[in-house]
């Protein structure tokens, strides 16, 4: 009775933003106001572009550049830019010696995404690979915990495993970033009231959920927790908790996805949806995961792919925040990947120009392009197909199509054609160390404006849970 009840009120809800959606699109203009809302925020939505340093956001506007007009078209992010963090994690602590070579441990200059994302959740620097632990594993709280506790729901959106670091942090405490089942079981073990801190959860990593020791699926289920396996179960979900798993592992990078699976901002618009049933309002998480995966491989046609995953379901919660009027979004990156550069040198020159007509002519990663070669035999009709790319003798003889079998070498073989010809360059197959940009909509986005140490995001959105 009472679930008709909310479906019924859902549905109502739904229709109205459809509306809203369609006026507002209509106007054809996106303009961020910044000060359009007056009321406080009830709802707070934090974005993290897993690997996304400055470099990436310059490198998708010129990617999205319209190349029939003059000027370099503006992009979301550019209209919501508020401020930079330094990212740099907890370092030179003197660890026991059994600690000692177990992670990769910090001077203090290059975090990795478990120390930055501990940052952002809770406010405290962290040891690179530890889970929202302090230096002496004691578990720190973090403002998803704090959200739950005041009677907001919560929510987790993902392109990779769910156990992955940067979502960890929100929900669990760990030693190691490594300990993926572990993190799985401290999202239902934990409990606030009898019920996980966790509402909507949705990404992949199927595989450390359904194991041979636990079904974590069947235990979610059995606390009414609606299991969503494909789009379709996603687009028509109707419980107020959702647990989404489209892949066993990481979902594929959005250029090369089928139609099952859901994109980034399909899944940010159903959590949107479904949270904001709430009338205490609402804590959700989206992060590109994969823009740092593609960062890690050097793969500039990837990273694009991803950013334009990110974007989307950014544009996703700026129509919901422009309608509901009372939501606060926050957008960063948790550090900078793969060193990656808009212009570079071949054969020693050194050029003025990034190619990005080249990157955007891939309708396929490298990585893809190659399995699909390994099973038709033919490389340079597959890169062809999948790019209208021709290859010169000599990038042939780069490529030794005849190699195949060896596919991951060739995948980034081609990778360093495609980055030759659009002038990308790479210094680092990890992170660097950079200051990440900081973007914001919403009426509480002024009090970001500036130059900020990572935790003080922490403390601005546990500020906003406080004073709700
Ligand atoms: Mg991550
Ligand atoms: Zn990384």
């Amino acid at each position: 009775m009472l679930r008709t009840e909310t479906q019924k009120k859902m549905y109502i809800k739904k229709i109205i933003s459809l509306a809203l959606i369609f006026a507002l699109t209509a106007c054809q203009t996106l303009n961020i106001e910044k000060d359009i809302q007056k009321s406080k925020p009830k709802n707070l939505i934090l974005f993290i572009g897993d690997g996304m340093g400055p470099a990436f956001v310059t490198a998708y506007r010129l990617y999205r550049d319209n190349p029939n007009t003059p000027a370099v078209e503006t992009i979301l992010f550019d209209e919501m830019l508020v401020g930079s963090l330094r990212t740099d994690p907890l370092g030179d602590l003197k660890l026991p010696s059994n600690q000692l070579g177990k992670f990769e441990h910090s001077s203090g200059a290059v975090t990795d995404s478990a120390a930055s994302g501990t940052a952002y959740a809770t406010g405290k620097k962290a040891l690179n690979g530890y889970i929202s632990l302090d230096e002496n594993k004691k578990p720190l709280p973090t403002v998803l915990e704090k959200a739950k506790q005041v009677g907001m729901s919560t929510g987790l959106v993902v392109t990779s495993q769910l156990s992955h670091a940067t979502p960890a942090v929100f929900a669990s405490h760990q030693e190691s970033r490594s300990n993926h089942t572990d993190i799985v079981n401290q999202y239902i073990d934990n409990r606030f009231q009898g019920m996980p801190y966790i509402d909507v959860l949705l990404g992949g990593g199927k595989e450390y959920f359904v194991r041979e020791d636990r079904n974590v699926v069947e235990e979610f289920a059995a606390l009414d927790y609606q299991i969503l396996t494909n789009k379709n179960e996603l687009e028509s979900a109707n419980k107020l908790q959702l647990l989404g798993l489209f892949a066993d592992s990481g979902l594929k990078k959005m250029i090369d996805r089928d139609a099952d699976t859901p994109s980034l901002s399909d899944m940010t618009r159903i959590a949107l949806r479904t949270l904001s049933n709430n009338d205490k309002g609402f804590f959700l998480m989206v992060e590109g995961s994969q823009i740092d995966w593609a960062g890690h491989g050097n793969d500039i046609v990837g990273a694009m792919s991803e950013m334009a995953d990110f974007d989307a379901a950014v544009l996703e919660a700026i129509k919901f925040a422009k309608i509901d009027g009372q939501t606060q979004i926050v957008v960063t990156a948790d550090h900078s990947t793969g060193g990656l550069s808009i212009g570079s040198k071949v054969n020693g020159k050194s050029h003025y120009q990034w190619k990005s007509e080249v990157i955007r002519s891939f309708s396929k990663t490298p990585e893809k392009i190659v399995k699909s070669a390994i099973k038709s035999g033919d490389l340079l009709a597959e890169i062809k197909s999948a790019s209208g790319l021709v290859l010169t003798e000599q990038e042939i003889n780069q490529l030794k199509p005849q190699e195949l079998s060896d596919s991951w070498k060739t995948t980034q073989r081609l990778m360093r054609i495609i980055d030759q010809r659009s002038y990308t360059g790479w210094t680092t197959t990890g992170h660097t160390g950079v200051d990440v940009n900081l973007y914001a909509y919403g009426s509480a986005s002024g009090e970001l404006v500036g130059h900020w140490d990572n935790t003080k995001l922490a403390e601005f959105m546990f500020k906003l849970i406080d004073n709700k």
